[in-house]
């Protein structure tokens, strides 16, 4: 399985302001930066985009992202999210007002994006992969993914604080190889890092110590004002299982 965390500086650098990952090129989770993705062929490979959740740097690019790869005809992009994200999208940024209403625009044979509701722990496929939807902790209601192409298993908590049944659902899978892991927070806002459903380089350690075994850990979201303290936080752990993600890097998983 072949994953990138795409770029969203200017320009491009280890800081990460948007979230989006790219799967086997073809899927996205998340579409913080998937419409300022500089090259076009790249972004019309992409067919289905999974939505976390509604915080505005998972899906910030998304209405470029569907006006750039829109094209006349039936084939279009297949946006998956929970009912009540897809409502969230339609009703605040697909609404005649912030951008058109592609929803409502769409047509059977000419459509900008359809739609599908996803549930947890009801797994669906697209383009080769199976895709688990699992909840974790959040300030609001967030599905994590289990990403899994018959051979490896990988997953997206996406925006986490301490949560259980995403590790609890893990420990069954078997093929489970890396976990991309948010830490947004030094050990010193501890306590935002709680009241806001995110991880703190404490809680990060003690949340990687709820799924032993041979993981590969790869540190996403450190938010950018705190990117080298929270660096150095966690170098300061000593484990080494775990690593810092390089956005545009492609990782062969
Ligand atoms: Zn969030
Ligand atoms: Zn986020």
């Amino acid at each position: 399985m072949r994953v990138e965390l795409l770029p969203s500086s200017t320009p491009p650098s280890d800081l990460q302001f948007l979230v989006s990952f790219l799967v086997n090129d073809v899927v996205a989770i998340d579409a913080g930066a998937l419409g300022i993705l500089a090259d076009l062929r790249r972004q019309r490979r992409v067919r289905h985009v999974f939505v976390t959740h509604e915080h505005l740097d998972h899906i910030a690019t998304l209405p470029i992202f569907l006006e750039n790869v829109y094209e006349p005809g039936p084939d279009c992009v297949e946006l998956l999210a929970s009912r009540q994200v897809l409502d969230f999208l339609h009703g605040d940024m697909f609404n005649g007002r912030v951008w058109p209403d592609f929803i409502d625009l769409s047509q059977v044979n000419d459509a900008f994006v359809r739609t599908t509701a996803i549930a947890p722990l009801r797994a669906i496929e697209r383009a080769g992969l199976t895709f688990t939807p699992v909840p974790v902790s959040h300030g609001v209601e967030t599905l994590g993914l289990v990403v899994d192409d018959g051979r490896t298993a990988v997953a997206f908590p996406s925006d986490t604080g301490p949560t259980n049944q995403f590790w609890e659902h893990l420990a069954g899978v078997e093929r489970l190889t890396t976990v991309f892991l948010e830490s947004s927070f030094p050990r010193s806002h501890g306590d935002l890092a709680d009241r806001t459903g995110h991880l703190s380089t404490a809680t990060f350690a003690a949340e990687i110590r709820k799924l032993p075994g041979a993981i590969r850990w790869i540190v996403v979201h450190r938010k950018a004002r705190y990117a080298d303290e929270i660096a150095r936080e966690i170098d300061g752990l000593g484990l080494d299982n775990v690593e810092f993600v390089r956005p545009g890097e492609v990782y062969e998983l």
